[in-house]
């Protein structure tokens, strides 16, 4: 079996920083991951990644593939499946060969969480959808409706009104809770219905999605829409279950310390899928930092970079 000192899993800011940072400080790295940029890549432009006053998240990811590909980093575009403990090393089981290593840096983020309506799975690709950017221009001068006032929903709702006939903003909350600025444009854009305290019960139609059912939270009453797609963006979840040796929150959440340390000595996470207090690109990729170091340091301390 291959053997190495130091595996990255994932490609996103914290993985590619991570990445970058270990290679600099004459590590051997391996990265593994199933693309660069990770979540980046679902949204439309960041603003607020230092040294980026407007970026598209496609462009960016990019950047960030080059800049890693400068460096003698060892990529395998693979998805690990499954990560074990052996013989005081880390078993990486991957859809390509399998990868025994001294030490790991976990950095994996998150995926889109799941509503569990009814029609849900049904309509998975035919009308119901977790990417409004990926799925977006599918939709245009058609009505869609987006699940979720948080973050996600309200950037998704922005995004889509520029494209889709009207977009229906479906949120379970009294109000929404997006990033304020976001939040500020949706009543400047005259094609998006704010639907307040509204949870999302069944998607309905024939071969394609037609429409959905919600309950008004306050009355009970069952009301019915038609939209052509439907996005839910109802918050993430990590992509954890990968790991099964280490302590986790109940969310699933990787619990690591400042210094991105685990509860298993050599085992390190850095970005989303750790404890960090914020899930923005900019913590990510400083995590990243901060795991390389200490895993370049944890080898040092017990030879294990000879
Ligand atoms: C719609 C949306 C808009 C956002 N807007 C902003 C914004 O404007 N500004 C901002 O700062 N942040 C924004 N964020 C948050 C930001 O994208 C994340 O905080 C950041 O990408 C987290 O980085 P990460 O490296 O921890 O994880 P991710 O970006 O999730 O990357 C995880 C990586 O791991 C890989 N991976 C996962 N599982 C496996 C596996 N089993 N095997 C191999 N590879 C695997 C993935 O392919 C991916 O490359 C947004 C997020 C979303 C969803």
């Amino acid at each position: 079996m291959e053997e190495r000192k130091l595996t990255i899993i994932g490609g996103g800011p914290a993985g590619c920083s991570a990445a970058i940072y270990a290679v600099r400080s004459n590590v051997e790295t391996l990265l593994i991951t199933e693309d660069f940029g990770g979540q980046l890549m679902l949204t439309d432009h960041i603003s607020n990644y230092l040294g980026f006053k407007k970026e598209s998240g496609f462009s960016i990811s990019e950047k960030f593939e080059e800049h890693v590909k400068d460096y003698d980093i060892e990529i395998m575009m693979e998805k690990a499946e499954q990560v074990e403990k052996k013989d005081g090393q880390f078993l990486i089981r991957t859809t390509g060969e399998d990868i025994l290593s001294e030490t790991i840096i976990i950095a994996v983020g998150t995926k889109a969480k799941k509503l569990d309506a009814k029609g849900e799975k049904e309509f998975l690709n035919n009308g119901v959808g977790y990417c409004a950017l990926c799925d977006g221009p599918l939709y245009r001068d058609k009505d869609v409706a987006v699940i979720g006032g948080g973050y996600s929903g309200t950037e998704a709702a922005i995004y889509l009104s520029n494209i889709a006939n009207k977009v229906y903003l479906i949120n379970a909350g009294d109000e929404l809770t997006g990033e304020p600025i976001t939040v500020d444009k949706i009543p400047e854009q005259d094609n998006i219905e704010v639907i307040n305290k509204a949870l999302t019960k069944e998607f309905f139609g024939e071969e394609m999605l037609k429409g959905l059912r919600y309950e008004e939270r306050e009355t009970g009453e069952i009301k019915e829409i038609n939209v052509d797609g439907a996005m839910i963006e109802i918050g993430r979840e990590p992509r954890s279950e990968i790991i099964n040796f280490v302590d986790k929150t109940d969310e699933g959440k990787i619990k690591s310390d400042n210094y991105c340390r685990t509860s298993v000595e050599g085992f390190y996470a850095a970005g989303d899928v750790s404890t960090i207090e914020e899930e923005q690109a900019i913590v990510a990729a400083s995590d990243g930092c901060k795991a390389a170091l200490q895993a370049v340091r944890y080898l040092k301390e017990n030879n294990k970079n000879d």
